[in-house]
């Protein structure tokens, strides 16, 4: 049992006792859409990172779906500092819009859509209290994803955070970890590189310049966003383009990108080294300007935090 509360439709609700209906259309369906975004100490008190983009984004994502979100982005940032103001010590943010009714057919006759947003720390309110252990590994072996883990059909966007979206993702990943590797990379349509399950990829090519596939067919991460304006920042020249999956092995680093980690190294794809096997200089050094970012240090991005705190 967690203290925490849960902000929803404007009521701060336990935990546990914020519920759906078995039958509700969010779960039976996947009519569900969601963003997830990160809470960090800086100088001046907790800071969101980038409240603004993943807000918009969040609305995006309903758009794309169709699911009318009865509230604006200005009333999602306050619901959000609302969350987090009731919930010291909160780390990270899931905000969420579902259709909560229970329905007869798929489209539904009451299309009112609900807003969650649960503000809490992952470590102490989820991975503490499960029966499980996460699978957490500080660098990735990872596997390109094969003939059975289908690319993304046309039909779902890739743009929306969608829970839908995410179960082929999902049983490609499992099957990877089964294989023992920590990850999988998924590709396009036309089998180029696109992305993780969730996650960005970066290479970095001997030269050290930054290549990333281009957001036709990728979410476009908030950390991915802010690591090719530090990179670009840095002096790195960075290439959003189509890359075929071979082009991996050709390079001196590859990571991935998430709110969760910042930049993941990858050490290791389909069982061959990239570059000595260790995290390179280049993933290291995106990572520190990052961290700088986040964590209010940098303050030539400080106009990326939104202050828990502050007065606004
Ligand atoms: N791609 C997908 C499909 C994702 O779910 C995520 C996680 N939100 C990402 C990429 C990385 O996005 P971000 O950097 O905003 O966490």
């Amino acid at each position: 049992m967690t203290a925490r509360k849960i902000w929803i439709d404007g009521a701060l609700v336990d935990w546990d006792k914020a519920q759906v209906h078995l039958l509700s259309h969010s779960l039976q369906r996947g009519s569900l859409v969601f963003d997830y975004m990160k809470v960090n100490p800086t100088p001046k008190g907790p800071a969101v990172f980038r409240l603004k983009e993943h807000l918009e984004r969040f609305l995006q994502s309903a758009e794309l779906i169709g699911l009318p979100v009865p509230l604006g982005r200005e009333a999602l940032e306050a619901a959000v500092l609302a969350a987090l103001r009731a919930n010291v010590g909160a780390k990270n943010v899931k905000i969420c819009a579902y259709i909560p009714s229970i329905e007869v057919e798929v489209v539904p006759m009451d299309a009112r859509v609900a807003v969650a947003v649960a503000a809490y720390d992952p470590e102490i309110d989820i991975v503490q209290k499960s029966v499980g252990k996460p699978h957490r590994a500080p660098t990735l072996r990872v596997r390109i994803a094969r003939e059975r883990d289908k690319p993304r059909p046309k039909s779902m966007p890739p743009h929306a955070k969608a829970a839908a979206s995410y179960l082929s993702p999902m049983t490609a990943k499992w099957r990877a970890r089964k294989e023992g590797f920590d990850e999988v990379l998924l590709l396009d349509e036309n089998e180029n590189l696109a992305e993780g399950p969730t996650s960005n990829v970066f290479l970095v090519d001997r030269e050290g310049n930054v290549l990333t596939p281009s957001l036709q067919y990728v979410l476009s991460g908030i950390t991915r966003r802010s690591i090719i304006e530090i990179a670009r920042d840095a002096g790195r020249q960075v290439f959003e383009t189509e890359i075929a999956p071979a082009r991996i092995f050709e390079m001196a680093e590859v990571f991935l990108t998430t709110t969760t980690q910042g930049v993941w190294p990858v050490v290791e794809v389909d069982g061959q080294k990239i570059g000595d096997g260790t995290p390179g200089p280049v993933s290291q050094d995106l990572l520190k300007r990052y961290q700088d970012a986040v964590y209010g240090r940098d303050l030539c991005f400080e106009h990326w935090l939104t202050y828990v705190d502050a007065p606004k």
